[in-house]
């Protein structure tokens, strides 16, 4: 397995860097302890465009599409992204608390960003994700767990349920069960 430095900082040396401002600091800095996988693409099951990339920097115009205005207002940002072509993009630092998850429980355990690192893949609940796509994103994982103490691999429907639904069941676990 293909494995990228994530330096001491918490940044990955292969993905492209776009800094998001929606990000604090880890109550316990060194509890990073889960990944959470999600998919997202905006506008909705549209590739290739720059939607997640001005969502994650407070940058999207509630013009420019009906569901851009429901969703300009949000303060949300995910450590990474993995476009259909494989492209890995970081927009926080693993070291801080990126706010991927909102209103979340894992293992009797509440407010997930708090201990996990937020994946997400360009895609949609209806669509198979890129074989590509799973590629990065082994590397990812075999990357962060080289830094990390990680515990475990979940979607962020697990962790919210009845509020979320992605990674969604086109995502094969399969691929990432090690
Ligand atoms: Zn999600």
């Amino acid at each position: 397995m293909h494995i990228i430095n994530i330096n001491q900082d918490g940044i990955c040396d292969e993905a492209k860097f776009i800094a998001s401002p929606n990000l604090d600091v880890r109550p316990s800095p060194d509890d990073i302890s889960l990944i959470v996988i999600h998919n997202i693409s905006l506008p909705p099951n549209q590739y290739g465009g720059n939607g997640v990339i001005e969502l994650f920097t407070n940058q999207l115009n509630p013009d420019e599409h009906p569901y851009y205005a429901e969703i300009a207002h949000l303060k949300v940002s995910s450590h990474f992204f993995i476009r259909r072509d494989g492209e890995l993009i970081q927009f926080a630092s693993c070291n801080d608390r990126a706010w991927h998850a909102g209103a979340s429980h894992w293992q009797g355990r509440e407010r997930c960003n708090d201990f996990s690192i937020g994946v997400e893949l360009e895609g949609s609940d209806f669509e198979a994700f890129e074989p590509i796509q799973y590629e990065t994103l082994k590397t990812l994982i075999a990357s962060i767990k080289a830094r990390y103490p990680i515990q475990a691999i979940t979607g962020h429907s697990d962790i919210a349920p009845g509020r979320k639904t992605d990674p969604g069941a086109y995502f094969d676990w399969s691929h990432i069960k090690t």
